[in-house]
């Protein structure tokens, strides 16, 4: 997967129509739909500005929530216009439809410097189902296409990977940020590359490690699915997480990692409950975990064995909880791990999802080198796999 992308310093934009996706997916107020977080519409403000400033006509769009193809009322995107509109300090021209008469209207009168934002993309069908006819009507509104939404980057829809079809296409400053950073911890990880994993499950994280056995130096696996490998062992877990049928897999992980030489390190102790809740006893457990208990969290032994594995670490990738970090009295290994990261000195990437909030909620994240906006975007870029609205921007 080649990850070297032209971006929107490579392209003459004066006077341009520019389609930009944006990642607009912001969480919403359940009752009145107001908007309880606009860090997605700050993050996109960067590429704007740059855009209008070379003298670009902006026709922005997005997804928001899942409308899978009805006109839902509570998912226009109105509000976020609104919010952006602030944000920018100029107006923000709305559209009353997607690719429709209003639309088409207003992104051919749209001037040099001033930016329109399209209704909700996931009101039509086509847009997941990337309708070539979709994808071409968004592009025949603009002359060139910007793709800045990392978090749908893996999706083959309309607006993010159709529409490459008609117009040259080139990366954003926050997809270019991605690619630049995360491409190049894969492709030419400073060394030693170390790669922590933690979640739920080891069935979702397959691909990813199979792909990082191939290139770190050590892996760390912590969170419920390291119950799964410490039982190929021939450890009693208990009542913990335990995928029955990966149990050869996780076998055949650890003979890998030991013929080739990476280090592959598990929980030597964590911390237990009798049940999964917030106000469950913590137990200490050391090595077989009793019949009665469900290891939550790793314990601080093991803390200790992951933060020292880190250390000196030239890369650093780091993608799943170690721990049920919800619940307080077991949030304390994911704490351990993301301190461990901010004091190591080395490139730190926490992917998206669980861990980039534990990080951002924990307290750590302006010591991190980057958290990626995408979560299920950044762990197939961890599987090494081709992201569809990556393969199709033009090459540098
Ligand atoms: P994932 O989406 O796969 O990264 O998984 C994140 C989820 O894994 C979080 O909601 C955690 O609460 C959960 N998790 C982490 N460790 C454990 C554990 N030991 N037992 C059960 N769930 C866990």
């Amino acid at each position: 997967m080649n990850y070297n992308k032209k971006t929107v310093y490579d392209v003459d934009l004066k006077g341009k129509k520019v389609l930009l996706r944006c990642d607009f997916n912001v969480p919403q107020d359940k009752e009145t739909g107001a908007i309880t977080s606009d860090k997605r519409i700050v993050a996109a403000i960067p590429t704007i500005k740059y855009l209008l400033e070379q003298g670009a006509a902006v026709i922005a769009c997005s997804h928001l929530g899942k409308p899978k193809g009805e006109w839902k009322t509570k998912l226009t995107l109105a509000p976020v216009a609104k919010r952006l509109s602030e944000l920018l300090g100029q107006e923000v021209i709305f559209a009353a439809d997607i690719i429709g008469e209003d639309a088409q209207a207003k992104a051919a009168a749209l001037q040099p410097g001033q930016i329109m934002l399209l209704e909700n993309l996931r009101f039509d069908i086509r847009e997941e189902k990337n309708g070539a006819d979709f994808a071409k009507a968004l592009a025949d509104m603009a002359e060139i296409f910007v793709s800045d939404a990392f978090g749908t980057v893996h999706r083959a829809h309309a607006s993010t990977a159709g529409v490459a079809a008609y117009l040259p296409a080139y990366s954003g400053l926050l997809v270019d940020k991605e690619l630049s950073i995360m491409g190049k911890a894969l492709d030419d990880p400073k060394r030693p590359f170390v790669a922590v994993l933690g979640g739920a499950k080891v069935s979702d994280k397959i691909n990813v490690i199979n792909n990082l056995l191939e290139k770190a130096d050590t892996i760390i696996i912590g969170g419920g699915m390291a119950y799964t490998f410490k039982k190929a062992q021939g450890y009693e877990i208990g009542q913990s997480l335990l995928e029955a049928d990966r149990l050869d897999y996780a076998k055949d992980m650890i003979a890998k990692a030991e013929a080739k030489g990476v280090k592959f390190l598990l929980p030597v102790d964590n911390l237990c409950a009798a049940e999964f809740s917030a106000d469950a006893e913590p137990v200490l457990v050391e090595g077989n975990i009793p019949e009665n208990l469900m290891g939550m969290d790793i314990g601080p032994k093991t803390s200790q064995l992951f933060a020292e594995a880190v250390k000196g670490a030239g890369t650093i990738v780091w993608n799943g909880p170690m721990g049920v970090f919800e619940f307080d009295k077991f949030a304390g290994g994911t704490k351990a791990m993301a301190q461990a990261l901010a004091e190591s000195g080395a490139v730190t990437i926490v992917g998206g999802g669980d861990s980039a909030s534990a990080v951002e909620k924990l307290g750590f994240a302006s010591k991190i080198t980057h958290i990626s906006t995408g979560g299920g975007a950044s762990l197939e870029f961890l599987e090494g796999k081709e992201l569809p609205g990556v393969a199709c921007l033009l090459d540098k």
